[in-house]
């Protein structure tokens, strides 16, 4: 194998169909063997041929891998993008963007409901190493636009469907403002995942992926992943992937080749759970509000319509009435959906973001709401998820 070949495995699948590419590209079988699925190459590091008589260019896995590669290769495929870095967790794909494209004294333009971890990511690293960082609502256009006129931004920061709130942000309409003033769009796709949205073809010129959640699938791996056309960029990022070191292992690398086959059929299974679940919560007395892309009477519907190709997502925010109190007396109640931080995986679950996942913006301008339920709807029967919120409901 080598990374030539995955390449062009990947080109050869181009034309193809999402759910092909998914399955074939970047996965050409052995040479040796035959074998059909990418062997785990658990080997740090590579036999030389006479110094410097690299085999196909693997010489340490630090730096390259050929599993990793398969795995790059085919998620590079499925985005339709020319490159793709795998990393050992979401935040370490961020770091990596971040820190090989600013330095000190730059600033970034930051979404105001964003996943905890990337808020404290920027705020307590990126901050005191001199970076300067603001918050806008990023569904406002036109705050976004007067920020960008008050200052130069090199990078926004952009999460839709975002985390926890699900708000949805017209990453086009984003990418126009943003280029006209010079700055670069990041787009964090995790809760869509490829297969509902193309950052890059509305305009972004990165996304990153936690891949720990609709990629993976399976709640059994921690990963990341930048996305992107930019060879500028590009080389930058590969520039400090292989000077810090942040990468995946080979056999988390075949977890996520393995969770990507089947992530077209995952998530629209997902997403119809989802719009059950979202329309079943509407109007029931103990609700305040649902949050779901998917409802009409979500703020943002008309651009996720617009926007999200084939469904609207997995996971469903709804706030209590009864305040922080009935929503752990809800969460604490759930028998199919398990008590836990993350999402993504096959497996429903339920968590309070205040005090579990964004624990760490609670203060800020991004604290979220103290009665907000968080699901991440997985791919159960929808009647028998429906059926445990509902009991949970009655004790809530
Ligand atoms: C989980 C998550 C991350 C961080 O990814 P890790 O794999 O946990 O490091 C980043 N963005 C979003 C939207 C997430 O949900």
């Amino acid at each position: 194998m080598s990374v030539a070949s995955f390449e062009q495995s990947a080109k050869d699948f181009a034309a193809t169909k999402l759910a092909t590419r998914a399955i074939h590209a970047g996965q050409e079988p052995d040479p040796i063997t035959g074998a059909v699925v990418t062997p785990i190459y658990m080997t740090s590091t590579f036999k030389q041929d006479g110094v410097g008589g690299l085999r196909n260019g693997y010489d340490y896995s630090r730096s390259i891998n050929p599993t990793r590669d398969s795995f790059d290769a085919q998620l590079a495929a499925i985005e339709g993008a020319k490159y793709a870095l795998a990393f050992s967790s979401g935040l370490a794909a961020i770091d990596v963007l971040l820190r090989s494209t600013l330095k000190p004294g730059d600033s970034v333009l930051l979404g105001n409901d964003v996943y905890g971890g990337t808020y404290r990511l920027l705020s307590k690293v990126f901050v005191p190493w001199g970076v300067n960082l603001d918050v806008v609502d990023i569904t406002d256009t036109a705050a976004v636009s007067a920020a960008l006129e008050s200052k130069h931004y090199e990078w926004i920061w952009v999460e839709t469907p975002s985390n926890p709130l699900l708000n949805i942000t017209d990453i086009a309409a984003t990418a126009a403002v943003a280029h006209a003033h010079g700055t670069k769009v990041a787009v964090d796709n995790t809760f869509a995942s490829p297969v509902l949205q193309h950052p890059l073809d509305d305009g972004a010129d990165v996304v990153v992926y936690s891949t720990t959640k609709y990629i993976g699938g399976h709640s059994d791996v921690v990963g990341g992943a930048v996305v992107l056309n930019d060879e500028e960029i590009r080389d930058k990022v590969a520039f400090l992937q292989n000077s810090a070191g942040a990468v995946p292992s080979p056999f988390d690398s075949w977890l996520d080749i393995r969770g990507l086959k089947t992530l077209d059929l995952r998530v629209k299974q997902h997403s119809r759970n989802a719009l059950k679940v979202a329309e079943w919560f509407e109007g029931k007395p103990q609700i305040e509000r649902v949050w779901y892309p998917g409802l009409e009477s979500h703020p943002g519907h008309e651009i996720a319509a617009r926007q999200m190709h084939g469904g609207f997502g997995g996971m469903v925010s709804v706030q209590f009435k009864g305040g922080l109190e009935a929503a752990k007396r809800f969460a604490a109640a759930t028998k199919i959906f398990t008590l836990a931080e993350s999402l993504g995986g096959v497996e429903s679950l339920i968590e309070l973001p205040a005090a579990m996942t964004h624990a760490s913006v609670s203060g800020t301008t991004l604290e979220v709401p103290a009665n907000l339920v968080r699901l991440s709807v997985g791919i159960e029967d929808a009647d028998d998820l429906i059926a445990d919120l509902d009991q949970a409901l009655e004790q809530a």
